[in-house]
């Protein structure tokens, strides 16, 4: 119902407060009668518009008002001002669905609730512990590139020095884009396997020498268990110089287990192959669970079956083949030389933390994730 802003004639003090109580009364029945955004739009305006708005109305009446009811009038208007603003203010929330639909709330506020707790994020375990690696790499002078997840068959396996038919380039073990047949084979798509193609992609950028250490996503078609995912995390590095020797990666590598997992572990080289390294070797640390004896008390140690060493990264020299690719931008192998490595950050972070399903990692269940909060 509308409501019509009252002439009084008669300034007594039982009037006002009459003539205000009906004032209050036709807000609260109008407030209620507000069905919808629009509505609500026009009620608010109705009540607080400056220009010819009901509140501006009767303080027009408060001008005109005789000298000896000014006080009355004015503590009944100012009253009347703060219920109507507080209440447009606090009673009407407008819902958050986009519905524009009305949550009108009548009970007033329970300040004895209990607060709402919004929960601070916190570093995944695999992205801390693939920080973490980085941070110790560039103590040393390394900084951190980045590449496509996309990558092109050259970068991925061409440039690295995989021969057509390395059993790597099987799509047993890589995620091509598909629909790529027309293309020549070293343009098609896909997601790369290692973050080894950022190696090249900084050697074209950048001359030597270079110092870099590269973390990323990487997927390969693996089903998951306990210890594969389709996608993981991979950290890189690469050095570049004139008489880079083996030498020098083992110091440095050893150097970098000492800091990332405590002074007290041994770092051990055994011989591998890798297309893109040569010669090639597979790092292995002291077990850092056992200690290297291989026994938790009784029980056998399980991370490191009873080894006493764990294998944490793959490492070599870098092929000269893979300099040749890169060549014209002053990577010539006969004047340069240098040393990669690779490691699995989830791998890393498995260990480390105790965890053992890979799949805990990327599920996202809040409740095995805030243990790292
Ligand atoms: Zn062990």
């Amino acid at each position: 119902m509308a409501y019509t802003v009252f002439k009084l004639t008669d300034y007594s003090a039982s009037t006002l407060l009459k003539t205000f109580a009906d004032a209050k009364l036709a807000f609260g029945d109008g407030m209620r009668e507000v069905k919808s955004e629009a509505e609500w739009k026009v009620f608010r305006d109705l009540w607080m518009a400056r220009k010819n708005g009901i509140l501006t109305q009767i303080n027009d009446q408060f001008k005109k008002a005789p000298k000896e009811a000014k006080r009355e009038f004015g503590q009944h208007l100012n009253e009347l001002k703060q219920y109507v603003e507080s209440e447009i203010d606090g009673r009407h929330k407008f819902s958050e669905d986009g519905s524009g639909q009305l949550a009108v709330q009548f009970e007033s506020v329970d300040i004895s609730l209990p607060g709402v707790r919004r929960p601070i994020g916190a570093e995944h375990p695999v992205i801390k512990t693939s920080n973490e690696m980085v941070r110790v790499f560039q103590k040393l002078g390394y900084s951190v590139a980045d590449g496509p997840v996309v990558e092109t068959d050259y970068y991925n396996f061409e440039a690295l020095n995989f021969p057509p038919n390395h059993p790597a380039r099987d799509t047993q073990d890589t995620l091509f884009i598909s629909g790529q047949e027309g293309k020549a084979q070293r343009e098609r798509l896909l997601l790369r396997t290692h973050t080894s193609p950022v190696q090249i992609r900084t050697m074209e950028k950048m001359r030597p020498p270079i110092r870099i250490v590269i973390p990323g996503t990487v997927h390969r078609n693996d089903p998951a268990d306990a210890s594969h995912s389709p996608m993981f995390h991979q950290i890189e590095g690469l050095a570049v110089d004139t008489n880079i020797t083996f030498g020098d990666l083992k110091g440095t590598l050893d150097h970098a287990m000492k800091e990332f997992f405590g002074s007290s572990v041994k770092t051990s080289f055994r011989p591998s192959f890798f297309p893109f390294t040569e010669p090639s070797a597979e790092m292995f640390v002291s077990c850092f669970i056992c200690g290297g004896s291989g026994k938790r008390g009784a029980e056998p140690c399980r991370p490191c079956k009873q080894t006493g060493w764990i294998e944490i990264l793959g490492c070599g020299m870098v092929d000269p083949n893979v300099f040749e690719f890169v060549k014209d931008n002053g990577y010539d192998p006969r004047k340069v030389s240098g040393f990669a490595f690779g490691m699995g950050a989830d791998r890393i972070a498995l260990l480390k933390y105790g965890v053992d399903d890979i799949q805990l990692f990327f599920q996202g269940d809040v409740r095995f994730l805030q243990q790292w909060a």
